[in-house]
This record gives structure tokens, sequence and C-alpha cells, in this order.
């Protein structure tokens, strides 16, 4: 399956269907939830250190803030469309719901490739970007924080953009910023803290120990990188990693910390010396008990769903199966935690660096990894025992337990006017 054959926004869309149909939803609500409450379209003029001007199209997307202010990341992305952007966000409502994080949900971005700027003009890109969304942003209305191709030197010049313009701190207006102006320790890896949380209390629920798992992941990035790490030391057995330039495999476990070094020698898995390179469409054939897809939407489709020899899959990354993907799972008896479950430790971390800039008083590293463990063992509990009430997939159980959430928001809030 290519991302390109997908439609992200489709696919959310008939994941509201269903659980509005699983819960009896009010035609209404469900009306409301079909929509974004704000999509803000942006030109973005760029001049070029060469200097002349060239014009990108952005967009920063309110999918539902019932429940708090928007929060969602900015992507900076070649090809990036609308209703990607809508899809992400509404994604993110449903993450937010199910965490029971005080937030709504939004997504931005803009139509850019981010590798061919210098880092001057990255920097305008983002402070005009930024001025153009301003009417969007704030601690009361939405906080964005680092996606992909973005990361806290973006948030920061994000930050003081708003600062200039509005005066005053701004330092509860993004997350993922720098440790220098309210950054957090722990932040970055905090995605793979949760999805390792995802993976063992999935792994508990079915009965299957953690020692000697075989795992195979599909990126080796921000998440998949550290996941692997945090697997292994539990004693997993990475069998197989991933990324776009190849796979490698040891049936015996890879070293991890030998494969990270490799990776930052060469910017790659492939060709790892201790292990046997493999064409990276095998990799969803591999033999393994847990797949973790940690890169790209859209990669598990209909004909790699049926390749899977694992009983397992954790979605770290966002929007990583089609429907008929997993339309495949669900036949198979493949379990699945949900990307709106399982990658749920980043915005979790955003809304603990929230809290904290509004504190004006930082957490403790220890307190703050404790509190993101409990808030994801929960949730993935909760969403366990749903799916085992309901007799419905764990995807099926997460969205209606996130759309219900919304939905009574929602109502007890009451429509305006
Ligand atoms: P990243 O850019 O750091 O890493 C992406 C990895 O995927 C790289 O190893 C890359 O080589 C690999 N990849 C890209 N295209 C591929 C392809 N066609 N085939 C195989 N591998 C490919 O990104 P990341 O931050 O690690 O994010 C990975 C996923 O997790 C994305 O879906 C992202 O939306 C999701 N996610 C990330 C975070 C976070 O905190 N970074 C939070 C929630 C969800």
């Amino acid at each position: 399956m290519t991302p390109s054959d997908f439609d992200p926004l489709a696919a959310e869309l008939a994941r509201l269907d269903d659980a509005a149909a699983l819960l009896g939803l009010d035609p209404g609500i469900h009306a409301i939830l079909s929509h974004a409450e704000r999509v803000l379209e942006v030109s973005v003029p760029l001049r070029r250190d060469g200097g002349t001007t060239e014009v990108h199209v952005g967009w920063r997307i309110h999918h539902n803030t019932a429940r708090g202010p928007a929060k969602g990341g900015i992507r900076f992305l070649p090809g990036l469309v609308r209703e990607e952007v809508q899809a992400l966000a509404m994604a993110m409502t449903w993450k937010c719901a199910l965490l029971e994080i005080p937030f709504g949900g939004g997504k931005g971005g803009v139509d850019c490739d981010p590798t061919t700027l210098s880092l001057a003009e990255l920097e305008r890109l983002t402070r005009r970007y930024t001025w153009q969304i301003l009417p969007m942003l704030g601690p009361d209305r939405d906080v964005p924080a680092p996606d992909v191709n973005t990361d806290a030197r973006v948030m920061a010049w994000m930050m003081d953009t708003v600062a200039v313009i509005r005066g005053g701190a701004a330092q509860d207006v993004v997350t993922g910023k720098p440790l220098e102006i309210g950054g957090v320790l722990g932040h970055q890896g905090a995605t793979a803290d949760g999805v390792t949380v995802a993976v063992r209390e999935a792994c508990e629920r079915i009965g299957i120990p953690l020692a000697g798992t075989r795992v195979a992941i599909q990126g080796f990035g921000k998440v998949g990188g550290p996941l692997a790490y945090l697997l292994s030391s539990l004693g997993m057995r990475v069998v197989a990693v991933g990324d776009i330039a190849g796979a490698t495999m040891n049936p015996a476990g890879l070293d991890i910390p030998a494969l990270s070094g490799h990776v930052e020698r060469t910017g790659s898995v492939a060709d790892f010396p201790l292990g046997d390179p493999i064409p990276g469409d095998n990799l969803f054939a591999v033999e393994c008990d847990v797949f973790i897809p940690a890169a790209l939407h859209s990669a598990i489709g209909p004909d790699e769903a049926r390749a899977l020899t694992a009983g397992l899959v954790v979605e770290a990354a966002n929007g990583p199966t089609t429907t008929e993907g997993d339309a495949v799972l669900n036949e198979r008896g493949i379990m699945v935690v949900p990307d709106i479950l399982a990658n749920a430790g980043g915005v979790t971390a955003s809304y603990f660096e929230w809290v904290q800039a509004r504190e004006g008083y930082p957490w403790d590293q220890e307190t703050a990894a404790t509190r993101l463990r409990e808030r994801m063992q929960h949730a993935v509990g909760t969403v366990f025992e749903r799916a085992e009430h309901l007799k419905v997939s764990g995807r099926r159980a997460a969205y209606a337990l996130a759309v219900e959430r919304v939905a009574d928001t929602i109502s007890v809030r009451g429509s305006f006017p």
C-alpha cells in the first residue's frame, strides 16, 4: 500500500461513524464531531536567501475544543493537504479524551520541503506561519507541539514570535520547547515510553511474557529508536528493524546500542554488520510475536496485514493501518493497540509541560515519568475493559470510549446559542 492511495480523512470519519453506531450516538453530536470546528488556511510567503519570494500554503485546524484548548503538532511536509491535517486534528481529539487530558484536538502544518531550506529560511517560514495562524493560538485556545520535520528549535521560534507580537512570556503557548525556555526533560522519549507501557500491558493481557518475546519494528527514528532500546532493556528480543533505506534482522535479537551507533554513523539500519539484510517489504513477514509500525501512515494495507506473523500489533505511528488492512487484522484475530492510545505518551508529556509552564514550577523528571506511565497504564486498561465489554477490537473500543467522552462533554456544556 502506498500512502498516496489512502484517504486519511475518510478513514477517520469512518471510524467516527462506527463508534457512533456502537454508542447509539445522538445524530446532532455525531454531525458536530464529523466537522472541524475551525479551519484556517494561510499563505506563507517565504523570502529565499537569494532574494526571490515563494508562497507556501499552510493550515491550522481545530477539530473540537469542547474538552479544552486544541492540542496537536505542526508538520512541515511536501505535499501536505488540508484533509490530512484535519484527519490528524480529529485523531488528537480522541487521543486527548482517551488519556483524560483536558485538551481538544488540533493540528497544523505547511506544504513545504524543509530539507531544501537554509536555517534562516526555515526560521522566516516558521515565524511567518506563526504570525498567520496567531488568531488561533494561545494557552487557553490552542497549544501546538513539534511533529514531522519540526522540533524544539521550531517551537522556540514560534514561542518567541507570539511573545514579541503579543508581549509577555508566552511559555505556555507551545510545548516541546528547548530546556532553556521551559521545555521538560523526557519530552523527546515520552512517546516511546508510552508505547512501551502499551506493549507491556497488551502482552500481560494476552499472557505472553516480555522476556524473550520477539518484536519487529518499522522505523528507527525519534520513536522507533528509543523504543527498540526500551523494549530490549525489558528483555524482549528485537529481531528486525526497518527504515526508509532498508531493514536488518537477527533471530537471536539485534544489539540495539550497536545498531544505534551504526545509524548514527551511516544514517540507516541498512547494512548493519551484526544483522542480516532483508528488503524493507519483507519486514512484515519476519517471524515475530509483536509488530510495531513506527514510521509512516498507511504502512499496513491488506497485503502487509496478511503477511504478518505477529499476534499483536502496537501502533506507534499515526494512522499506520488502512481500513482494509484493519479488516484483515480483525479477520485474522490479531490484537491491535491503536495509534490514538499507543502513541499518546507524547501528548501526555506535552500536557505536563503546559501544566508546569502554567504553574511556573518544574516537576522533577521521576515525577513526570511516573505520572506518564500511570496515565498510559490506566488508559490502556480502560480500553481493554471496554473492548471486552463490547466484544469488539481494541481500535473500535478506543474510538467508542473517546467519542463517548467528547460527546458527554458537548452534551453537558449544551449548544451555543
Ligand atoms: P522520524 O522522522 O524521527 O522517524 C521516522 C522513521 O521511519 C525513520 O527511521 C525513517 O527512515 C522511517 N521511514 C520513513 N519512511 C519509511 C518507509 N517508507 N518505509 C520504512 N521506514 C520508513 O519520525 P518519528 O517522530 O519517529 O515518528 C514516527 C511515527 O510516529 C510517525 O507516524 C509520527 O506521526 C508518529 N508519532 C510520533 C511522535 C513523536 O513524539 N515523535 C508522537 C506520536 C506519534
